[in-house]
């Protein structure tokens, strides 16, 4: 067979409400890839009581659909889910394989591609087909954009967070085959995860958000955070960030803006403190206005968005947090 010629897969993830929409939209991309290959799209997922998605991956674009609905796939478990996918990978020799960047698939796809013993490229912000169908898969990187290709071990692995492509729309007259994956009786996993508890998420969600401030390392402390979240309060704002403020642990990891966070469209994005580094940039590129706030002139941010605040965040947010109050107390 043509190393390039195998179908292309989706590892499609459940939620509470069905299928994710991550997950729709890889499906939406591997259709494209998988028509100009002229392949199939199958897609593996793994649920419980999950007896009408075999249908809406259909109608998404799936071609064949490979479903666990158990009590013991009913939440993810990393070890368990190896076990599975690697298997059917096996037996089937996918030539590509898109997972999303989700909390699982970030686990579950290098996992995956050191089982398989192949390659995968995390985080990619898009991808398509050389001249000889290899998969291109684009990240940004050292001041631009990065193509990784992985020309002879197959399957071809990448993970995608949601909104990079878009949903497909769903055409519920199409057909295909769904097939009922087996669930080993006598694996004894190591670990076992027993509930999977929702961390109470921020009321304004960066996606849907229409102002967002996003901080950085420019915040310096605490205390600069501190003021970064006040004026995000004051203008009804979503609050994001970049890695530093993250690895500093002043704000938690689902608010940071880029390649390996969310991906946002807000009318209005402020960023203050943050440099530009194109891993993060890459999540704002959508924004209507954007306005930087930094002290050092030279900054490569400045060069990315509409409007550039030179000054100390120090002493500038005060000014502006003392103006916003008095202007809505009026
Ligand atoms: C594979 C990979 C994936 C990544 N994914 C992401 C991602 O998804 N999101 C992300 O954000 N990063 C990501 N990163 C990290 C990214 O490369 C940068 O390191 C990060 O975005 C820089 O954050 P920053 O701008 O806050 O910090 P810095 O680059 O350190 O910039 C801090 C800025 O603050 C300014 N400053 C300092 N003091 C003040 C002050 N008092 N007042 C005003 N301004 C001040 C400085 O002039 C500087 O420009 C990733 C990196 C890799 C390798």
């Amino acid at each position: 067979m043509d190393n390039n010629k195998g179908s292309v897969w989706v590892i499609a993830e459940q939620g509470k409400l069905g299928i994710l929409d991550v997950s729709l939209q890889l499906i939406d991309k591997a259709r494209q890839l998988a028509d100009t290959l002229g392949s199939p799209v199958e897609v593996v997922s793994l649920g419980y009581q999950c007896e009408l998605i075999g249908t809406q991956l259909i109608a998404a674009g799936a071609d064949k659909v490979y479903i666990a609905d158990d009590p013991a796939t009913a939440v993810y478990q990393a070890e368990l889910y190896t076990k599975i996918i690697s298997q059917l990978f096996k037996q089937q020799q996918p030539n590509i394989v898109l997972v999303g960047s989700t909390f699982m698939g970030r686990e579950l796809a290098p996992i995956l591609a050191a089982t398989l013993k192949t390659g995968l490229t995390a985080h990619c912000t898009d991808l398509c087909l050389d001249e000889k169908g290899i998969l291109e898969q684009k990240i940004p990187a050292y001041g631009g954009m990065m193509t990784i290709v992985c020309p002879e071990k197959r399957p071809q692995m990448a993970t995608v967070a949601k909104g990079v492509f878009g949903l497909p729309n769903p055409d519920n007259e199409r057909t295909g085959e769904i097939l009922t994956l087996e669930i080993p009786n006598d694996f004894k996993a190591r670990i076992r995860t027993i509930e999977i508890v929702k961390e109470e998420v921020p009321s304004i969600s960066l996606e849907s958000a229409d102002k967002i401030v996003a901080g950085g390392a420019g915040a310096q402390n605490i205390k600069g955070w501190n003021m970064i979240k006040e004026l995000a309060n004051l203008l009804g704002a979503g609050l994001g960030s970049t890695r530093p403020a993250v690895d500093e642990a002043w704000i938690k990891i689902d608010s940071m803006i880029g390649q390996s966070g969310k991906m946002v469209n807000p009318k209005l994005y402020i960023g203050i403190g943050l440099s530009g580094e194109q891993q993060h940039m890459v999540g704002i590129v959508d924004s209507e206005i954007m306005i930087a706030i930094n002290n050092d002139e030279q900054s490569p941010v400045f060069s990315q968005v509409d409007y550039g605040i030179v000054d100390d965040c120090q002493l500038f947010l005060p000014e502006l947090i003392k103006k916003l109050k008095a202007h809505q107390e009026q």
